[in-house]
């Protein structure tokens, strides 16, 4: 590949930069009016309180649409649903091929399979450590570790310089599920020369080092010996290595292990289709476990995060059909709480705790967890190693990326540049810099609709859960004469002795036919005034009542 004097490589976050969650990173080459693009994930979110009934949230990928026919394709990290999860959902929009690893691949296909696409879309599967080119991008995987089977970095070479992608990473020695961090790789990449490095910042404010799972297997099976009665256990799914440590401390204390929850379950079929999990014992199922002595069984666990359905939250709740835990047993969370989720979990172990159940936590169990992201030290390592010209911190709020910035230019890093989602960064020729700003945003999937950020949906049930509904409703003849009503009811309003509910709805309604007295002959022929009138008078006076503003529904029938 030649390259002419116009041409540039940018990269461009439209998600994942200033949050945690929704990776999306974008890599150009070519002149501007001409770039060809790659992408390196295509991740979700979550939504919280702020987002009511919003199952997902992706990012907005109209900016790339648009140029669509110049993306060359997806290489997909790790299967992490911040990398993978939005795939399915945007796929038809980008319709580019997908490249990723025989783990991240199996888990693709499943998905795509679920959204009726796995007969459209090209997956390429990249063994580890292998390469491929797409366009005048060569990329060759580099093998790190982190907190799912097959993390890869991805060497970027482009005619205008090389660029390391990390993606998510830690340095384990000892990852017990795949291998170590592929230094070796990294070293001679350094060698070569690196102009930027787009890294992880997740744990940029830790110092030390992240720690070795073999260290959490001696932890755990230490623990999980001390125990009597039954015991659970939660951890993230998609931890395969974790939860072949929790099958092997079972094991290791004569307890058959019972896999509760549909994505343990998935996980532990894609682990196997990879070669993970060798070696251990059938899974007993739910409904045999129930038979076993508390102290012969291991439940593992889906649902570390509090989340409503999965399977923790099920048993705390007692409505789990075959799985009880009560006086006498214990659940370790071997997780960590991910920023949001305090309350639910929370919520979660008090259940737990009420029905007489031992808890143990990374807070007063240390080393039952680790990260899978690189700490202070483990950053200072890479960059010794990698030595780029430019650090490009990703993966992290904006408090990360700025200390991100910060320690690269501690470590001697030339030019530091913590972008913003939608900053379309120049790389090369000349000094890094931001060039432009293309729009970037979110889109939420809401009851399965994808859906704007702004939309009415949300909005409206946003401001109704704060400050509940009145429904007004009228029926006039065809010369605006009231037939029936008006009648006013609540939904979510507050009514007390003093003034009981059924009296506010009354003088509401007293209020409403007093305004539509006020209307002209005319107006009251038209629906829209009518509507207008009642809902300006109701909101008013819910107003003088609550002192909040609902959301206020009127229906004019005309009889
Ligand atoms: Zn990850
Ligand atoms: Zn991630």
């Amino acid at each position: 590949m030649t390259k002419s004097k116009l041409d540039e490589l940018v990269f461009l976050p439209l998600g994942g930069s200033n949050e945690i969650g929704m990776n999306f990173n974008l890599y150009g080459f070519g002149p501007p009016h001409d770039r060809k693009w790659i992408v390196v994930d295509l991740g979700v979110t979550f939504g919280d309180q702020t987002t009511p009934g919003v199952e997902l949230i992706l990012p907005d990928p109209t900016f790339i649409e648009e140029h669509a026919k110049d993306i060359l394709g997806i290489v997909l990290t790790h299967a992490h649903e911040d990398h993978i999860g939005a795939v399915a959902w945007l796929w038809p929009r980008l319709k580019a091929p997908l490249y990723a690893t025989p783990f991240t691949a199996f888990l693709l296909r499943e998905k795509l399979r679920e959204a009726g696409l796995l007969s459209e879309v090209s997956i390429t599967e990249i063994p580890l450590s292998g390469s491929f080119s797409l366009g005048p991008f060569d990329l060759t995987l580099i093998t790190l570790t982190h907190s799912i089977p097959e993390p890869n970095g991805v060497a970027i070479r482009t005619p205008l310089g090389t660029i390391l992608h990390t993606g998510d990473w830690k340095i384990d020695p000892d990852p017990l599920t795949g291998d170590a961090t592929d230094e070796a790789a990294i070293r001679a990449l350094g060698d070569e020369g690196i102009l930027a490095m787009v890294c992880d910042s997740t744990n940029v404010f830790v110092d030390g080092e992240a720690g070795s799972e073999a260290d959490v297997r001696e932890t755990l099976n230490a623990l999980i010996g001390t125990l009597k009665g039954k015991v659970a256990t939660a951890c993230f799914a998609s931890n395969v290595a974790r939860m072949d440590t929790i099958i092997r401390a079972a094991e290791a204390n004569d307890r058959r292990v019972c896999l509760v929850g549909r994505s343990m379950i998935r996980m532990s079929q894609a682990a196997r289709s990879v070669g993970l999990l060798e070696g251990v014992k059938p899974f007993v199922s739910d409904s045999e476990a129930g038979y076993f002595p508390g102290d012969k069984v291991l439940y593992l666990c889906t649902g570390s995060q509090g989340e409503a359905r999965a399977a923790l939250s099920r048993i705390a709740d007692g409505t789990h059909p075959h799985v009880k835990l009560g006086q006498g047993d214990a659940c370790v969370f071997s997780s960590r709480i991910i920023p949001g989720n305090e309350v639910p979990i929370r919520n979660l172990q008090n259940k737990l705790a009420d029905r007489g159940v031992r808890l143990y936590t990374e807070r007063d169990h240390p080393g039952i967890h680790v990260s899978g992201h690189p700490c202070r030290d483990e950053l200072k390592r890479m960059y010794q190693w990698a030595r780029p010209e430019i650090a490009v911190p990703t993966h992290g709020e904006r408090r990360h990326l700025l200390e991100h910035a910060a320690l690269a230019k501690d470590l001697q890093v030339p030019q530091a540049i913590a972008p913003r989602n939608g900053d379309m960064v120049r790389l090369a020729p000349g000094r890094a810099e931001i060039i432009d700003e293309v729009p970037a945003g979110r889109l939420y999937v809401d009851a399965g609709v994808v859906t704007p950020e702004n939309g009415d949906a949300l909005r409206e049930r946003r401001h109704a859960s704060f400050n509940g509904v009145l429904a007004i409703s009228i029926a006039l003849d065809g010369r605006g004469r009231i037939a029936s009503g008006p009648q006013v009811r609540a939904l979510g309003m507050p009514g007390d002795d003093d003034y009981p509910l059924s009296e506010a709805m009354d003088d509401l309604a007293e209020e409403a036919h007093r305004a539509l007295g006020k209307l002209s002959a005319d107006d009251r022929e038209d629906d829209h005034a009518v509507e207008a009138m009642l809902s300006r008078t109701v909101k008013k006076a819910a107003f003088r009542i609550w002192k909040r503003r609902p959301v206020v529904e009127t229906t004019v029938l005309r009889v």
